[in-house]
């Protein structure tokens, strides 16, 4: 579904990517690690088609990205470390007024069925997102991509800052998202996390991506060494 292949970026005279290739396929969930400054997210940016590449190519359903393209957009989510919504619109209304940007009109019990899918409190539905915390924010994100019907999710380091129990919540989604076919990858510095819900995991050094492996291959005290070793 999301296939990158030979992927450069050059900040000017600096060079963020050097040549990444990866495929997410659906039900895969890909996890990226790597330092500061590694290239996650110059990775996820290419892929949204938020930056244009120096060279090498990325496709969507076998679609080529572009920047400003609607066909491909529309086939992808985007799931920040902080999810923007309006804070003085309830759940049900930042809902609305996205899925509504992306082409869908849906009712009130549509809306909920999606705020409810994506684990938040029946009692939060009519609440200001002000007031939100960043889990429940985070849900609105999913319930948002989810509403948009976008095969392909990018998610660039969407537990970094929240509590161990928010974390668990949001781990579940993810892992229910691939396990109905979506493809997704996450940029992330939680090792824990990424061998608990990737498929696959692949670390970055200096704009390289370095061995990839299953993720069912590693526990995360030889992926932790391994990364110590790799970075
Ligand atoms: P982090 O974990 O801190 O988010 P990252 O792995 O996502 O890091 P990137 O943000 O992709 O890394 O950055 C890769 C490199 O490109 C870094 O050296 C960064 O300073 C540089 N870089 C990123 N964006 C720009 C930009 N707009 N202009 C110039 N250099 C940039």
């Amino acid at each position: 579904m999301l296939q990158i292949d030979n992927l450069t970026k050059y900040y000017g005279d600096y060079q963020a990517l050097k040549g990444i290739d990866l495929t997410v396929d659906q039900g895969e969930v890909f996890c990226l690690l790597g330092q500061n400054g590694a290239g996650k997210s110059t990775t996820i940016n290419l892929a949204l088609g938020f930056l244009s590449p120096s060279s090498g190519r990325v496709l969507v359903n076998g679609v080529e990205v572009k920047p400003g393209d609607d066909r491909t957009r529309r086939m992808m989510a985007y799931i920040p470390e902080v999810v923007m919504l309006y804070g003085k619109l309830t759940a049900i209304e930042n809902l609305d007024y996205f899925s509504r940007l992306a082409g869908f009109r849906y009712g009130r019990k549509e809306l909920e069925a999606l705020l409810l899918e994506a684990d938040l409190q029946e009692g939060a539905f009519d609440r200001y997102v002000g007031s939100f915390s960043k889990g429940m924010r985070q849900k609105v994100g999913i319930a948002i991509a989810v509403g948009k019907n976008a095969g392909v999710l990018l998610m660039d380091e969407p537990t970094s800052g929240l509590d161990p129990r928010a974390t668990e919540e949001f781990s579940l989604l993810v892992r229910q998202l691939s396990q109905r076919g979506r493809a997704i990858l996450i940029a992330t510095h939680d090792i824990f996390n990424a061998v608990s819900i990737g498929t696959r995991i692949g670390i970055m050094r200096s704009g390289e991506l370095l061995h990839v492996q299953p993720a069912s291959e590693v526990s995360a005290e030889s992926l932790l060494k391994l990364y110590l070793e790799t970075v």
